[in-house]
């Protein structure tokens, strides 16, 4: 749709206007505007075209960015473990998590759903336990695709984890919020149960190489890891159960002929380079992964392993780990960032035809970020003030399918943290012997 299109039919809809307009496919726009109708964005182009509508100052406004790996679950599960290797930190989280059931489940995802929309996040790839994430984003207003886990040997958590998990929320899907399967890792999933998940035909979610205890204990059979017996990325490959709706969160430990068989049955990659660092892993080839032509998109992962879902430290963190490890300032640059954290986790989860960009006829999904105040006015570089220069407390307000979901200083969810830090007390304090049974999520 053009623009002198668009600009008679726009009157009477929502327009949002900014110093920038960060499109993410296309160039920048200066003092720009944004037009929505009925939940999609009808126009884009300068303000002289479109209408003020409302504006904001010392501001840009740019596409909700997509988290393209995430457990809103464990919102509140900052600091436990921190410090220990990969197998603790792991049995930590196993065993306080077995402390709480359903509603506290539900209660921590209202959290981390609301956390993403104060970052700016306006859509999940979000690997869940119990299924809550899924009315945790319908209630809250979050756009998400739901991956409910599945573990152990044999195919009997199809059933009796996938299948009932799923009937429990199926009032909660819709267009916006989505079901995917998410066999857990190789190392936790059996091969038949692989096969089972990904015969389903939906979206598909995983960990790949994530810590150097899992590649030895996949190369040798030992190791402190105990679940099933392992198996491999080569090994999926061989039973051909690699296909291009999976996505693989992290891959840090993957090697040169583990990224060729990712890139050959264009399997995406969820990078999570917060978590990667914070739990001592690594950091993942991104440079690498990217020049073998995968779908990569950027992930905060979860408070289990980072300290929050703000993407803005993501974007830096991105940036600042691949140049790190490359030893080369233009590893990746802002702009690249920006775009993983759009654009390139929408393409992780297939869904860039409907959002991911700022375009005409695509999901009106945006944030308004705002530099007011900040040393990094006045603009030099847009794409670099919002990636090096954003936060949080920076977003002014975010919108998924046009509706406005979170706007600063308005937006108030004092129930739904009161009820999650609730829940945070529980996780810490419950004694799990004597924990209902009712209680307990299989
Ligand atoms: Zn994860």
């Amino acid at each position: 749709m053009s623009v002198a299109a668009a600009t008679s039919s726009i009157s009477s809809v929502p327009i949002y206007s900014a110093d920038w307009i960060l499109p993410v496919e296309g160039e920048a726009i200066a003092d720009g505007a944004i037009a929505v109708d009925g939940g999609r964005i009808a126009a884009v182009g300068p303000r002289d075209e479109l209408g003020e509508g409302e504006r904001f100052d010392g501001a840009a406004i740019l596409p909700g960015f997509v988290n393209a790996h995430s457990h809103l679950e464990y919102a509140v599960y900052g600091g436990f473990g921190d410090g220990h290797p990969f197998d603790e930190w792991l049995a930590v989280h196993i065993e306080r998590k077995a402390r709480v059931g359903i509603e506290e489940m539900t209660a921590i995802a209202r959290l981390g759903a609301a956390e993403c929309l104060a970052s700016g996040i306006t859509t999940v790839g979000d690997a869940s336990f119990s299924g809550a994430a899924a009315a945790a984003c319908d209630e809250v207003g979050l756009r998400g695709i739901v991956y409910i886990e599945v573990f152990g040997p044999g195919t009997a958590q199809i059933h009796e984890r996938f299948e009932a998990h799923r009937d429990r929320v199926a009032g909660s899907l819709s267009d916006r919020v989505r079901i995917g399967i998410s066999p857990h890792t190789v190392y936790s999933a059996s091969l038949e149960l692989w096969e089972a998940a990904v015969g389903l035909g939906l979206p598909v979610m995983t960990h790949f190489s994530e810590s150097e205890l899992e590649v030895e204990w996949i190369r040798t059979g030992r190791g402190p890891l105990e679940s099933v017996r392992p198996h491999s990325i080569r090994e999926l490959a061989q039973h051909g159960l690699l296909a291009d709706r999976i996505v693989a969160a992290h891959c840090v430990h993957v090697d040169a002929g583990e990224i060729a068989l990712l890139a050959e049955h264009d399997v995406a990659v969820a990078h999570c380079p917060r978590s990667n660092a914070l739990l001592g892993c690594g950091i993942a080839p991104l440079r690498e992964l990217l020049d073998a032509g995968i779908r990569v998109g950027l992930g905060t992962d979860s408070p289990a392993s980072t300290p929050s879902f703000d993407m803005f430290e993501e974007l830096r963190t991105c940036v600042m780990a691949a140049r790190a490890r490359d030893r080369r300032p233009d590893a990746i640059s802002a702009r690249s960032a920006l775009e993983l954290a759009t654009l390139g986790s929408a393409r992780a989860l297939g869904l860039d035809a409907e959002i991911g960009s700022l375009a005409p006829g695509k999901r009106a999904d945006l944030t308004v970020v705002s530099l007011a105040g900040s040393s990094h006015l006045p603009w030099e570089d847009p794409v670099g003030a919002v990636v090096f220069g954003g936060s949080p407390s920076r977003v002014a307000l975010t919108v998924v399918d046009g509706t406005e979901r979170y706007r600063r200083g308005t937006t108030q969810w004092h129930e739904l943290i009161e009820e999650a830090r609730n829940a945070r007390a529980e996780l810490l304090t419950a004694d799990p012997a004597s924990a209902p049974a009712a209680r307990a999520v299989p």
